[in-house]
């Protein structure tokens, strides 16, 4: 969006979200970040809560919401196993009535609307890298079904608004993200690995550690959303953001215990049901429509993750529940 706009981000308390809205800010927009704070926090925004542009509504957009914006972000669901899986319905409620209640008022005030969908719709994938024409490989009735089939209706409410009632819509697909504010005790694998290795607990390797992720800085992901957003591409389907770049998780613990000096011992753990075996986005659409790729390769953004969360434990914030 250009010049000075009012934007709305929900679930701006989380981890992407606080980035995001940061970013908005920084561009010189007004933000108000709609958050119920299930897994958000008001310290992810201490440094915004000052701001004369910054305003923050605790509200769960499962419920109607009437503000007044130029456009939208809808960033609002737990994001991780752990936390999605703590009460499934809600989950699926977020996603769905969530995102029926952001595209009504989306369509009453004409924003543009952006979607945070997931690598999730394809659920195990049996295609590898996976384009946006893939239709997924998703168990509809598992325990990450809340989440998976959440998003992929989400999706089609995005698209039936666009087509039934002219809503502008944007849809990312979004890969393993990391960065600094992920939860500390969140169980994604990077910042379980993180705080394993810096506290000299056992690394837990879920399988035998040969599954593959890739892993994208959450700030190379914050730039797609907004050249996303800001641009006439999409408007008709999601694109995939994410980091090209595999990884086996195996590969992710050894360069870990390597770059924090840890001692901590590799141990391998039962794999959770319907744990995908191979992960990697294909960005061709996202590359040619938006000119973005990520630019921070893997050690340098967990580099500056490490420190995060280094000085996070040195305050005694580590140990919190999720
Ligand atoms: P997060 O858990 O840190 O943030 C989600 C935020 O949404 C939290 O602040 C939470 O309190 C809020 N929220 C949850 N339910 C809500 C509700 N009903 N009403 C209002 N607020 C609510 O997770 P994140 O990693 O920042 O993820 C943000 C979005 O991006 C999510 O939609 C997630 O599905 C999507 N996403 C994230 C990743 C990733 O790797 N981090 C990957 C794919 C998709
Ligand atoms: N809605 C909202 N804020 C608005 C406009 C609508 O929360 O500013 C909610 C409203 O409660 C409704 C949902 O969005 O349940 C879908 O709105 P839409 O106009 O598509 O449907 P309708 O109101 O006709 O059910
Ligand atoms: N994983 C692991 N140890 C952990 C946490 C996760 O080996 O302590 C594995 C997990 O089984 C999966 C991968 O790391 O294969 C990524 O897990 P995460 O929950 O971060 O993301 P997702 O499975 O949603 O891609």
């Amino acid at each position: 969006m250009q010049g000075e706009a009012s934007i709305l981000v929900t679930g701006g308390g989380g981890f992407l979200g606080s980035h995001l809205c940061e970013r908005l800010l920084a561009e010189g927009h007004h933000v108000i970040c709609v958050d119920n704070f299930f897994t958000g926090s008001r310290g992810n925004l201490t440094a915004l809560l000052r701001h004369p542009r910054f305003e923050v509504m605790r509200h769960d957009v499962c419920l109607p919401l009437y503000v007044e914006c130029d456009a939208i972000y809808n960033l609002a669901c737990p994001a991780s196993p752990v936390h999605y899986q703590r009460d499934p319905v809600q989950t699926v409620k977020t996603n769905v009535a969530g995102a029926i209640n952001m595209l009504g008022l989306a369509k009453r005030v004409k924003a543009r609307i952006f979607q945070a969908s997931t690598s999730e719709v394809y659920g195990d994938p049996e295609q590898h890298p996976q384009t946006e024409a893939y239709w997924g490989h998703v168990n509809p009735i598992g325990a990450r079904s809340c989440y998976d089939e959440g998003k992929r209706c989400a999706e089609t409410l995005f698209f039936d608004y666009h087509r039934q009632h002219g809503v502008e819509v944007k849809v990312a697909r979004i890969f393993n993200t990391y960065g600094p504010r992920m939860h500390p005790n969140d169980g994604r694998v990077v910042s379980s690995f993180i705080v394993q290795a810096l506290t000299g607990q056992d690394i837990t390797l879920f399988g035998d550690g040969s599954q593959t992720r890739s892993f994208c800085y959450v700030d190379d992901l914050i730039e797609g959303f907004l050249r996303l957003m800001n641009s006439d591409a999409g408007l008709s389907g999601p694109v995939n953001l994410g980091n090209p770049e595999e990884f086996t998780i195996a590969e992710l613990a050894r360069m870990v215990v390597e770059m924090t000096g840890s001692r901590s011992r590799l141990v391998f753990r039962p794999l959770p049901q319907d744990d995908p075996r191979q992960r990697r986005p294909d960005i061709s659409l996202a590359r040619k429509a938006l000119g973005w790729q990520p630019t921070v390769p893997l050690r340098e953004g967990l580099a500056r993750t490490i420190a995060h969360f280094d000085a996070l434990l040195s305050r005694g914030e580590g140990g919190i529940d999720p």
